[in-house]
């Protein structure tokens, strides 16, 4: 998972800064790396990247004072290629026909593929994100215009990509024909921008105009802002169910629905499949269950209460993993409140289940609190299957529910009751029909090879 954002003007200004502060609402999507990358005044790309979240790797007042018309911003969280200052975002390089930056959101599944052929022909690669697969198929295209080398590029790719492109003179956003990831498009005043959520546009005062859609190139530059096809058959769309389950900051609106929106309709389609008529309390595991809990509570007529307090100010470089840290676990990040849970039969509902750890952890510290039974309710389907589609998902052994079935987990977590949302109410709440939607971490149901393979040799 990453976020990518980026900023056209038709004149120099402080382009960076609003950048940096579209980065700093994107940060959700990635904490290991961020960047930016600029055109400068001779017509070079610059960047400035660093390892750790947006504040940390990039100076704001530095880039505040620098003014260029077009630049381009990342931040990462790995997929593809290890965590390391070498694969931050975006990666800029300059060949024969100018200059390039790319920052990218997604995994492309034929990657590896590419790079192997492009390295049996001398290529050598500076990172080992797929990402530089991009670079590298537009310069052996170094005989034609470095759009046309671009899109020709990504006629070549399979797999997950939202982009941010910094050309000399232009911005370009793609999104591939399936449409994995989200990407926007927004304007205030003459200055265009592309995000990977809307809530990036709303902080630079930015208007959202629409998605980019699967399959399309935008392009900005002087002549305005115009819309490109990737030469590949369209075959169906894709989009990700997880950004609304969990990945997406609930203020953002993606193709067309409102997260926050989609959040509370999979509790109240929950409380409808799973009621829970013996609990006196709904409670939801901040942040990411919190919307669906309160839906449950609506739908079910059960009080809400917020009875888990997280602290806002855990962070990787606060608290350093000794063993009596471990050994206390989740509590440093999760408490509940006790004197809303003594007694009661309380049902907490969080977005998924992925390790099963955060889960047992909360059951057990909810009945140390005193509650007489904790209900889990999960605002998705079992998540089963990895993803190759640009998120971090670890591999099936790892997953809680490919190792067991739902009474298995219900007793490896303590829970007195586990229930999940199933995949047709997942769908539903997002609006889109079943063929438009990815669920294949839940499901298994992968795109075909036959509806990636975009009939190129490489
Ligand atoms: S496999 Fe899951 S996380 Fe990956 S794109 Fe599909 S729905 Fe999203």
């Amino acid at each position: 998972m990453c976020g990518i954002f980026g900023a056209y003007s038709p004149r120099h200004e402080a382009l960076l800064e609003d950048v940096y502060l579209g980065l700093y609402s994107l940060q959700h999507r990635g904490q290991e790396s961020a960047g930016v990358a600029w055109i400068n005044g001779d017509g070079t790309t610059k960047a400035i990247k660093g390892m750790g979240l947006v504040h940390e790797a990039l100076d704001q007042h530095d880039l505040a004072m620098r003014r260029t018309h077009v630049a381009i911003g990342h931040v990462r969280y790995s997929t593809t290629g290890s965590s390391l200052a070498a694969n931050a975002q975006p990666l800029v390089a300059s060949y024969a026909r100018g200059p390039i930056g790319i920052a990218h959101n997604g995994n492309l599944t034929n990657g590896e593929a590419i790079a192997n052929y492009l390295e049996s022909r001398g290529a050598i690669f500076q990172s080992t994100t797929d990402t530089e697969v991009i670079i590298h198929l537009m310069a052996h295209q170094a005989h034609k215009p470095p759009l046309e080398a671009l899109i020709d590029a990504l006629r070549r790719l399979d797999g997950a990509y939202s982009l941010a492109v910094l050309l000399k003179d232009r911005l370009v956003a793609a999104r591939d024909p399936w449409g994995f990831r989200p990407l926007v498009l927004g304007r205030r005043g003459d200055v265009t921008y592309i995000a990977s959520e809307s809530c990036a546009l709303d902080i630079v005062g930015a208007e959202l105009i629409r998605d980019v859609e699967p399959g399309e190139i935008i392009v900005v530059d002087e002549r305005g802002v115009r819309s490109l096809r990737i030469p590949v058959e369209p075959t169906r769309r894709c989009s990700c169910a997880f950004e609304y389950v969990y990945f997406a900051r609930p203020d953002s609106i993606i193709d067309g629905r409102s997260v926050y929106a989609v959040r509370k309709e999979l509790g109240r389609l929950l409380a409808k499949r799973s009621p829970c008529p013996e609990a006196s309390l709904v409670t939801g595991m901040p942040d990411s269950g919190t919307l669906a809990a309160m839906g449950y509570a609506e739908e079910s007529g059960i009080a809400y209460e917020k009875a888990i307090v997280r602290n806002r100010y855990v962070g990787r470089t606060f608290i350093q993993p000794t063993q009596r840290v471990r050994d206390l676990g989740v509590r440093i990040k999760l408490n509940p409140v006790p004197h809303l849970l003594d007694d009661r039969d309380v049902v907490v509902v969080d977005d998924s289940i992925v390790r099963g750890t955060t889960a047992q952890h909360i059951v057990n510290l909810m009945r140390s609190c005193g509650a007489r039974n904790v209900h889990l309710r999960i605002a998705s389907p079992p998540v089963r299957f990895p993803c190759y589609y640009g998120i971090d998902t670890p591999s099936s052994e790892e997953l809680a529910a490919a190792r067991t079935d739902v009474e298995g987990l219900e007793r490896q977590v303590g829970a007195c009751s586990l229930a999940y949302l199933d995949e047709d109410d997942l769908i539903a709440a997002i609006g889109r029909d079943r063929q438009s939607i990815c669920t294949a971490c839940f499901s298994g149901r992968y795109l075909k090879e036959k509806e990636m393979d975009h009939g190129l040799d490489l």
